[in-house]
This record gives structure tokens, C-alpha cells and sequence, in this order.
């Protein structure tokens, strides 16, 4: 006979993965469900932070995939002034993130854990970390992601580039001497990429984002994804609590929502290591208020530079362009953005 778990954790994905890492040794008997028995497979990148990797080395999954260090990050807008540029070495970091290919990185999670294919009888406390919920209200951008991996003359080094632009923006990071394009579009346009001559899409690519990054020269995998901010209103419930996308699904422009799903992992599994019964609700409530400020201001950012960032009306790009000049001409304020978009609200002075 099997025993109810004291702890069900729902979906093997990064987030669900590293909880049942994290919680090795502890009281609590663990069990991690997904339906999904392969990893997924599709082109997707995943820009790691500092803290990310900090968290996949304690839980001993860090090393188990391939990964391209950012040593700096260029911001700028098309068509108008104002840049700024993030340095590993301003933020006291050996690099402010890694970019990996997301089925690599939940292949050698998976490969760390056991999973199973259903979810039966009851447990003292549920995790839900099945990722993003269709029912929970969401705030569209209007706005969809084409992702596509890319090669250029010169290859990508360590450099990665955000760019706004009237359309949306648009993020060059590097992986493996290509470049992994994460680009805003209104859906239309994004289904016309998704589907151009390869040429053609260079061409897009080349004229949205100018030459800083060299010649564009071939397009590989190319993909579409949802944009939408999904908020659940309350990350508790009776005997269960939500982390990662399941909790909060963000825009990626930031590159923000798995690195906060990780700390939301982390956090959640050092609060339950300390508890007798994981489902308590004293012992969820005092997870949720862990967790509320990092939620909330990562939330914000993203939100600032998804929806503040748009739009290519004269004024809105002159006050884009003072806000990067300011920050590139004020190296504190640069090293106060990068370190707590690397660590969370634990960068505040
Ligand atoms: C284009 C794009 C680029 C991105 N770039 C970045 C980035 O650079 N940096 C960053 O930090 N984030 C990025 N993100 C966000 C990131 O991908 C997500 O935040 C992250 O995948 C969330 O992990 P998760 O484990 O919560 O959910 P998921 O990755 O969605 O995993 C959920 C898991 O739950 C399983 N599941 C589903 N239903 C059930 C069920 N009923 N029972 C059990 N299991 C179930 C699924 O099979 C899956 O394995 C990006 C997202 C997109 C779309």
C-alpha cells in the first residue's frame, strides 16, 4: 500500500524540479507529478540570473547543462537617444546571468528527481508549480513573442542587448556563438516572421535592430509564444500553495520569471524544512509574506519595461532616453538595477 505524501508537488517543469531538490533531507515524504513524461522539446531561452545559478548549485543540478555567461548588458531604443550598459564587474558579480535553452536545463533537473505520471489520494499540503493558469485573469500586451536562434558576422561573445522599439522590444542574448532573439510583435507581425523567407526575416531583424551586433547571416529554429501577465491574487490556499508561472506569469522582457519561480522554489523550501506539518496554514502564511516584495517589484520592473517601453510617440522616447542616460550617467543607480534584477529585494542598500 502506498502512503499519502506529506507533500504533492504538481509539475516537473524548472520550478517544480528544483522544490523537490531543495526539499532532499528534509521530514516531509515528497512526491513530483507531471503528465508529461519527456521533456519538451521546441527552441526556448532562458536568461539565468546570478541568484538562479546560486539556488541550481545548491540543489547540485548547476554543470548539468550548457550554459553562455553575460558579462554585460547594452540598452538602448531604436530611433532615439539614451542607452546603458550593465557590467558583471559594476554589480560585484563573475556574470549578471547565463543563458541556457530551457529543455536542457529541465532535462538535467528531471534527470535528478523521480517523477510520476499521476496524481492519487491526498496530501498534507499540494505545490502547484504546473505553470502558467489559464484561469486566472490576464492583462494582454497586445503583443506576442517571436523567438528564433540566430547566426551573425561576427559571432555573440558575452555581450547581451536589450532594444526597445515601437513595436516592442526586442533581446539579443547570446548562446554558443549565435544569438538566441526574443522579439515583442504584435501578433500579426509575429505570425508574418513566424512564417518569412528566411531572408526576409533577416532583413526585419537587421533593419529593427541595426548593426551593433554584426550581419545577421542565418535563421535557425523560429517559435511563437503567449505574452500576458497572469497574477493569482493569493499564493495560499487550504493545504496548498502556488509557485513559479502557477503563481505569476510575466513578460520576458526582463528575463524575470523563472529566476523569480527559482527563489520562489527556494524559499518555499526553507520555510517548509522548518515545519512540522507543511501544510499549516502559519506555516504557508509566513511563506507568502516571504515572498510578497520580491513578487511585487520584480512584478513592477517588468511591468515598467514591458508597458513604459512601448509606443513611439516623440515625448514617451524622450523620457526612455532620459531614464537610460540617467542611469548610464549614475554608475550607483546602474549597480543598484543590475544587482536586484540579479538578486531580488535582497540587493536593497
Ligand atoms: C519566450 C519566452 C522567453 C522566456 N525567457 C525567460 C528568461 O530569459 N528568463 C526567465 O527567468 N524566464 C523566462 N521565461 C519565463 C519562463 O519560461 C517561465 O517563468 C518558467 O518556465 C516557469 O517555470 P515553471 O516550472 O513554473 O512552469 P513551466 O516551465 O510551465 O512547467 C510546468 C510543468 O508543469 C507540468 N504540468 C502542467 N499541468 C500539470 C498538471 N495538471 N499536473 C502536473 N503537472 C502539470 C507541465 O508538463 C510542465 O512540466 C520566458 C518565457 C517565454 C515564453
Amino acid at each position: 500500500m502506498t502512503h499519502a505524501p506529506d507533500l504533492r508537488i504538481l509539475g516537473a517543469g524548472p520550478v517544480g524540479c528544483t522544490l523537490a531538490l531543495a526539499l532532499r533531507g528534509s521530514r516531509h515524504a515528497v512526491r513530483l507529478v507531471d503528465p508529461q513524461p519527456a521533456p519538451p522539446s521546441g527552441f526556448r531561452p532562458i536568461a539565468l540570473s546570478h541568484a538562479s545559478r546560486l539556488i541550481l548549485e545548491r540543489v547540485g543540478a548547476w554543470g548539468g547543462f550548457a550554459v553562455t555567461p553575460i558579462e554585460s548588458i547594452h540598452v538602448s531604443q531604436r530611433g532615439a537617444f539614451g542607452r546603458t550598459r550593465l557590467q558583471a564587474d559594476e554589480a560585484g558579480v563573475p556574470a549578471l546571468g547565463y543563458v541556457a535553452q530551457y529543455a536542457d536545463l529541465v532535462t538535467a533537473l528531471r534527470a535528478r528527481v523521480a517523477i510520476e505520471g499521476g496524481a492519487q489520494g491526498a496530501a498534507r499540503c499540494t505545490v502547484h508549480a504546473e505553470g502558467t493558469d489559464a484561469n486566472v485573469q490576464e492583462r494582454g500586451y497586445g503583443h506576442e513573442a517571436l523567438v528564433a536562434r540566430v547566426s551573425a558576422d561576427p559571432g555573440s561573445a558575452s555581450t547581451a542587448f536589450e532594444r526597445f522599439t515601437a513595436e516592442g522590444p526586442l533581446a539579443l542574448l547570446p548562446l554558443a556563438g549565435a544569438w538566441a532573439v526574443v522579439w515583442a510583435q504584435p501578433a500579426a507581425s509575429a505570425a508574418a516572421l513566424l512564417e518569412a523567407p528566411p531572408q526576409a526575416f533577416l532583413d526585419a531583424l537587421q533593419r529593427a535592430f541595426g548593426t551593433r551586433a554584426g550581419r545577421f547571416v542565418a535563421v535557425h529554429e523560429r517559435a511563437r509564444a503567449p505574452l500576458a501577465l497572469r497574477v493569482r491574487r493569493s499564493r495560499v490556499e487550504p493545504r496548498a500553495v502556488y509557485i513559479g508561472n502557477a503563481a505569476q506569469t510575466l513578460h520576458p522582457v526582463a528575463g524575470q520569471g523563472l529566476n523569480l519561480g527559482l527563489r520562489d522554489a527556494w524559499d518555499l523550501a526553507q520555510v517548509l524544512h522548518a515545519a512540522e506539518d507543511p501544510g499549516d496554514a502559519a506555516v504557508l502564511a509566513r511563506f507568502a509574506a516571504l515572498r510578497r516584495a520580491d513578487a511585487a517589484t520584480t512584478i513592477g520592473v517588468t511591468e515598467l519595461l514591458a508597458r513604459g517601453f512601448l509606443g513611439g510617440h516623440a515625448l514617451a522616447r524622450a523620457l526612455r532616453g532620459i531614464a537610460l542616460t540617467s542611469l548610464d550617467l549614475v554608475p550607483p543607480a546602474r549597480r543598484f538595477f543590475a544587482r536586484r534584477m540579479i538578486f531580488g529585494p535582497s540587493a536593497l542598500p
